[in-house]
């Protein structure tokens, strides 16, 4: 529990300096999301790792949300287009995302982040909504080289994630699938903890009044 909920805090943190990357890289180059619009997030090819959903199973949990979640994404074996979207909310002022704060790295990165081609040049993988709005791809008062030197780069976002622990940070699924394996890891280690905290208490075990279960019968007399 001590170690998932230190993980927890760790991805919190470097999502708080992807932010800061991002929106260093926003002003720069003067792109930025129409409001309201949450068209990535409808989607079912997003993905995250275990890891990066921890935050947020965190929170659930503490919500009394996760009960609920956590048999919708059973049912749907963790597949689909990713249940913390809700279009119906968004608009002006407000995102289509239930958990922003929590969200997974691809969703903070999205837009505004790209990778190195083989000659090792930063290069912008542009949203579609963002290129048919024709938004600017660099503020006039920025040069175009300074501009991609702010480029968040997608693989080294993965790579701080993977090196934070392997086993749950490395093998990307889609996003409810992620969800869906850190609710229960959450929950295992909250049922764990709680059971311990019992075993620890006050009150003393007294024997069962009656056996647990029924005596064999006595074998007959010769
Ligand atoms: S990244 Fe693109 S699709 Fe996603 S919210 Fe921004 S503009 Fe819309
Ligand atoms: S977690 Fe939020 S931002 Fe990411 S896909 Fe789901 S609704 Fe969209």
């Amino acid at each position: 529990m001590v170690m998932l909920k230190s993980l927890a805090a760790e991805v919190l943190s470097i999502y708080a300096e992807l932010d800061a990357q991002v929106a260093a890289f926003a002003a720069a180059s003067g792109l930025y999301c129409p409001e309201g619009c949450g068209e990535c997030c409808a989607s079912e090819k997003v993905e995250a790792t275990v890891l990066e959903m921890l935050p947020l199973a965190f929170v659930l949990f503490a919500d009394d949300r996760a009960e609920l979640l956590l048999k919708r994404l059973e049912k749907i074996d963790g597949r689909g287009e990713c249940l913390l979207h809700r279009p119906d909310l968004a608009g002006p002022g407000a995102w289509s995302c239930t958990c922003y704060g929590q969200r997974a790295v691809v969703c903070r990165l999205f837009g505004f982040a790209g990778n190195l081609d083989r000659a090792g040049t930063p290069r912008l993988a542009l949203c579609r909504v963002m290129r048919q709005a024709g938004l600017p791809r660099t503020n006039p008062s920025s040069s175009h080289e300074k501009v991609m030197a702010l480029l968040p780069l997608f693989s080294e976002a993965g790579m701080r994630i993977t090196a934070l622990h392997p086993g749950l940070g490395t093998i990307r699924l889609p996003i409810n699938g992620a969800l869906l394996e850190a609710l229960q890891k959450v929950g295992i280690a909250l049922a764990l903890d709680a059971g311990q905290q019992r075993g620890s208490g006050a009150l003393p075990i007294e024997p069962p009044d009656e056996p647990p279960f029924a005596a064999p019968p006595l074998p007959k007399a010769a």
